[in-house]
């Protein structure tokens, strides 16, 4: 027990011994554990710092890595900005290269601090050497180009500050400069820019040399007009001057040529022996040279004055020539030479154009025809050259087998007083005048002359001339006018005051057995028309107290009459036919009178106005019965409705004279058919206008005439009855439809 409590003791003092040891054990481990505790904590510890180290670590290199991408930014941005800088740089210099002006940039202290190659060129030195020197030493005026250098500054810039650069040919400029400064603002120094103005200089100097020339010029030229208009001012009075003169002259000569020549005729038709009247004859011839003289001297004086004037009236072409070159005849077969005459037909029988002016150019190249050709012929050849509906143009041409003109004369022998050689004169006569005249007839009317010749064998002269067409008839310009009983009771007023020319007249009226009285002017004449009853004046215009205008416009306006009025007049230069026509004249006749002209002007007028002579008004029921026509028939089938019966005569009008004319053709053509047709269309009319039924039985028997082609032999007479009715008929109508045609304005 012992044993067993020491062994229990052993195994107690053991199992304490051991226990003791655990425990040891367990504080040891519970050591380890606090350090290991301990340790973790402070390894936990130094983890989180290392974790806050790491975190601040990677902060930083974030920031380290944005910091080098800026930078990278940065740098490239340089870059960038470093290259267009360099660029800029580049392109300034090249814009300030391509001035072709010279370009400085200056210091605040006035050197130069840049400069392109202009200014190298224009100074002539090398750039080193202008750097930093004196930039106003290059001017001519130094001060001026400092005080412009200054006013940059004061002002910001100037402009077109003139200078001249003190080069070898001392070039001006003009001088543009500004300043520029940095990017805080403060003046660094200016640009200059110089520009060359030395070709606007010259340009300048010129144009104002060009200036004064030009002001010479026009100060002499405006010397030169007034010397100019001075001498046209001479010269139009010295044309004035000789105008009056020769109308003067014309009136000076022609009223005692128109005595002698009117009473040679008168002595002519009266009894003398064979000597008496050669010499009278001798003493016509002579005056008719004379006037046909004066007549071209003022014919010329009127084309001077531009107051040649062409009628237009009717006539028969055919008829004109064959009584101008029945003038010739004599002539003719006196030099033993042949007449030729060629007439084209199918010229229009009547056209309307000024037949004494056409008169007048044959007439002159006829006569020298005549007179320049010894032996052979002179051929007149007149030929439709065109013709339309309303007009007709027609060639004269006149040859002869004369002496001809030499080539190098041709183109002087229609000036004034050129004859194509110098003893022309002497050995043919004349003046030179003729062939001037006819050009300045034949081209104012619109035709054109020409002329082919050849010396020692002959010339053609060729003109033509266009007319207008008609269907009216011409006015007979022959005595052969048939006259009724009336027609030979015309009472004539003459109002003339020449003694001289009062007798001629008488004496020629008294010829024709028209009754006349005379008044010595215009206020004697109103007079007399007041206390007799007269078929038609003659009125000469210059006569003392009252003239011709002034009583014709008298008796027109104040008298209120219709009277026909015939101006005469001696002065062809002055005489004014519009004015003549203004005042209410019918028709002129020059001095000396061509009686046979004023004989059928006399007829012509008083047959044309015979229904309304002295009619002071113009009312048709109120004027003297009409002698062809009467128009009450009318009157009553239009009801007295004004215009339709104006319709009906102008219809009348229009279509008898061309019936007239066709019936007439057909007749000569011996066309039945077209002869029938005509007068079958012409009858009813009689009625219409109140013909009288003898005329409807004419026609009539025309007719028949022609459709049976029996008794054809009558009917030229017939015709010749019905066409002066016919023309009676019309005149009547055409004062008729006036008079109404005044009513109803
Ligand atoms: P004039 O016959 O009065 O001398 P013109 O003016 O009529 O004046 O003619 C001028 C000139 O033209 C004439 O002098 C003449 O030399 C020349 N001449 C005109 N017509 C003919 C002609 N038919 N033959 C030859 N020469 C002519």
């Amino acid at each position: 027990m012992i044993k067993a409590k020491r062994a229990d003791k052993e195994e107690l003092i053991f199992t304490l011994n051991e226990l003791a040891r655990e425990k040891e054990e367990k504080k040891k481990l519970l050591l380890e554990l606090n350090s290991a505790k301990e340790e973790l904590a402070f390894q936990n510890n130094e983890k989180g710092k290392r974790a806050a180290e790491l975190k601040i670590a990677d902060t930083e290199l974030n920031f380290q890595n944005k910091e080098k991408e800026k930078r990278e930014i940065a740098n490239k941005d340089l870059e960038a900005f470093n290259y267009s800088a360099k660029l800029a740089a580049q392109y300034a210099r090249s814009l300030i290269e391509a001035s072709l002006d010279p370009l400085f940039t200056i210091s605040p202290d006035g050197k130069i601090t840049d400069m392109n190659n202009a200014s190298i060129n224009i100074i002539g030195r090398p750039r080193n050497e202008l750097i930093g020197t004196d930039f106003f030493n290059y001017f001519t005026e130094p001060g001026k180009a400092k005080d412009g250098y200054k006013q940059v500054f004061s002002k910001g810039f100037v402009a077109d500050y003139p200078l001249t650069i003190k080069d070898h040919k001392l070039t001006d400029v003009l001088f543009n400069g500004s300043v520029y400064k940095d990017g805080q603002g403060i003046v660094l120094g200016i640009v200059v820019v110089a520009r060359d103005i030395t070709k606007q200089k010259k340009i300048e100097t010129e144009l104002m040399e060009a200036k004064i020339f030009a002001e010479l010029a026009t100060s002499i030229a405006e010397d030169a007009k007034s010397k100019a208009e001075n001498a046209t001012r001479i010269a139009e009075d010295a044309v004035k001057a000789k105008q009056q003169f020769l109308s003067n002259m014309s009136h000076e000569i022609r009223t005692p040529m128109n005595a002698i020549i009117g009473f040679t005729k008168v002595v002519l038709k009266t009894e003398l022996t064979a000597k008496q009247k050669e010499y009278l004859t001798a003493i016509k011839i002579s005056g008719d040279a004379l006037i046909v003289l004066i007549n071209d001297i003022l014919d010329l004086a009127k084309v001077d004055s531009g107051k040649m004037t062409f009628e237009q009236t009717p006539f028969k072409l055919a008829l004109s020539i064959s009584a101008m070159l029945h003038l010739f005849e004599t002539k003719i077969q006196e030099k033993n030479l042949k007449l030729i005459k060629e007439y084209d037909e199918n010229i229009p029988q009547v056209l309307i154009g000024d037949p004494v002016r056409l008169h007048q150019i044959i007439l002159n190249l006829v006569s020298n025809a005549v007179k320049f050709t010894t032996y052979g012929s002179i051929t007149v050849n007149v030929r439709l050259q065109h013709e339309d509906q309303n007009q007709a143009i027609v060639e004269f041409s006149v040859s002869d087998t004369g002496i001809g003109i030499a080539a190098n004369k041709i183109d002087k022998i229609f000036e004034n007083f050129q004859q194509a050689s110098s003893g022309t004169s002497r050995l043919y006569g004349g003046t030179g005048l003729g062939l001037a005249i006819v050009k300045q007839l034949v081209e104012p009317q619109g035709g054109t002359i020409k002329v082919v010749s050849k010396l020692d064998e002959g010339s053609t002269f060729s003109f033509t001339l266009g007319f207008q067409k008609t269907k009216f008839d011409a006015e007979p310009i022959s005595m052969d006018i048939e006259l009724d009983p009336e027609t030979k009771k015309i009472k004539i007023l003459v109002v003339e005051d020449i003694a001289l020319n009062q007798l001629l007249m008488k004496t020629l009226l008294d010829e024709f057995g028209f009754e006349r009285d005379i008044a010595a002017n215009g206020k004697i004449a109103i007079e007399k028309l007041q206390t007799k009853n007269y078929d038609i004046i003659l009125m000469d215009l210059q006569m003392p107290e009252m003239n011709g205008f002034e009583a014709t416009a008298y008796i027109r306006k104040e008298l209120n009459s219709n009277i026909p009025i015939i101006a005469l007049t001696a002065d062809v230069t002055t005489v004014d036919l519009a004015k003549c026509k203004a005042v209410g004249m019918n028709d002129y006749i020059a001095k000396p009178v061509d009686e046979k002209l004023l004989y059928s002007k006399i007829v012509g007028l008083v047959k044309k106005t015979m229904p309304s002579n002295s009619i002071v008004s113009a009312d048709i029921h109120q004027s003297k019965k009409s002698k062809y026509i009467d128009l009450n028939y009318l009157n009553r089938r239009t009801k007295s409705n004004p215009k339709l019966m104006m319709e009906m005569i102008s219809l009348y009008l229009e279509q008898t004279p061309s019936l007239i004319g066709i019936m007439k053709q057909s007749l000569k053509d011996k066309d039945w058919k077209s002869l029938h047709s005509a007068a079958h269309k012409m009858i009813p009319s009689f009625s219409i206008i109140g013909m009288s039924v003898d005329f409807e039985e004419i026609a009539k028997k025309v007719q028949e005439f022609a459709s049976t082609q029996q008794q054809t032999e009558g009917i030229p007479d017939l015709m010749t009855q019905l066409e002066n009715a016919c023309i009676q008929a019309c005149a009547e109508l055409e004062v008729e439809l006036t008079a109404m045609k005044n009513k109803a304005v």
